[in-house]
């Protein structure tokens, strides 16, 4: 075993171990502590936690904390969680291989943006929480926001940007404290807002940081989507990595309580190549693994690289600060 081999397989127990060290909390958008409402129980299999747990965009893994539905605001939530160390450096260690992926991602927010960008105060500063790649930095540069800053806790995700957007990215979790108040025009944090362990807290935190009259725009999972419902815990989005998952009523209540005014929440649809939207679907990985990689290969002329616009279960929330 090589050295960096040996570094990756002890560091894969160290994650094991430390994932068993769960802490309890409660509904982390309202404060409730009654965890009766279990929608899926804890699946976790250490042997097959690695560095690209934490990584979005992956293959499922069908892997899961423990999840409750809270009765005061209907947020579904793991009412225990690794601590907040363990999350920072399982993200910061996570590895990244969603590249195109991601330009695609944001090409489909950017359109959603597009439409709205006569609703923002100005065109002064944006900022983009879980920035990734710098994709959709890339977007808001295009769209005439003369300062952009990226948030992104992954090394390697920040470190596959292009030279000229890599500059806009700062390699660290969302602190607010290392931010200007009251300062954005725009504040974006689009599938995100399931990884961040206080997302209450975050959702404030943003909203100190908006100029009056400044909008946060979020891309999250709805639970409470049909498809999400039929495909029960193989959904993608009951995965180890997501310590809640909001519906419309939730992330509603959520942003209200954060002090925004009424939110508009609506469907969300994405458009990817049909190799990518097979690695989602819930069937055998000794099947899905050669129709994937023989679509993939196809991708460049093929039924592969087939672009398909569908809306698998996403939401789109935009809501203002208030204008005092
Ligand atoms: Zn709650």
């Amino acid at each position: 075993m090589t050295q960096s081999a040996r570094s990756t397989a002890d560091g894969a127990v160290a994650s094991a171990n430390l994932l068993f060290h769960l802490h309890a909390r409660p509904c982390p958008v309202c404060g409730n502590t009654n965890d009766a409402h279990e929608l899926y129980p804890q699946h976790l299999d250490p042997a097959r936690i690695d560095g690209m747990s934490y990584a979005s965009r992956k293959e499922p893994e069908y892997m899961s904390l423990r999840m409750v539905v809270c009765p005061e605001c209907e947020l579904l939530y793991a009412p225990q969680i690794p601590s907040a160390d363990f999350l920072t450096r399982a993200y910061a260690d996570t590895g990244y291989d969603s590249d195109s992926e991601a330009r695609q991602a944001a090409a489909s927010y950017a359109q959603a943006l597009a439409g709205r960008m006569d609703l923002l105060p100005d065109r002064t500063a944006a900022l983009e929480v879980g920035a990734g790649n710098g994709a959709l930095l890339f977007h808001l540069r295009a769209l005439g926001f003369t300062q952009v800053i990226g948030i992104e806790p992954s090394r390697d995700a920040a470190l596959s940007a292009a030279p000229d957007l890599r500059e806009l990215i700062r390699v660290e979790s969302f602190d607010a404290a290392r931010l200007p108040k009251a300062h954005f025009s725009l504040i974006i944090a689009n599938q995100t807002l399931e990884h961040i362990d206080e997302p209450y807290r975050f959702l404030s935190a943003a909203r100190t940081l908006l100029k009056p009259g400044g909008a946060v725009m979020i891309v999250s999972h709805n639970y409470r989507h049909w498809l999400m419902r039929l495909l029960g815990a193989r959904s993608p989005i009951i995965d180890i990595e997501h310590l809640q998952v909001f519906s419309p009523a939730s992330l509603s209540y959520a942003l209200q309580r954060a002090g925004f005014a009424a939110p508009n929440i609506g469907p969300f649809a994405n458009c990817y190549p049909l190799h990518y939207w097979i690695r989602l679907v819930p069937i055998p990985r000794a099947l899905k693994r050669p129709l994937h990689a023989w679509l993939r290969n196809s991708a460049g002329g093929g039924i592969g690289g087939m672009m398909l616009r569908a809306s698998v279960g996403n939401m789109l929330a935009w809501a203002h600060a208030p204008i005092l």
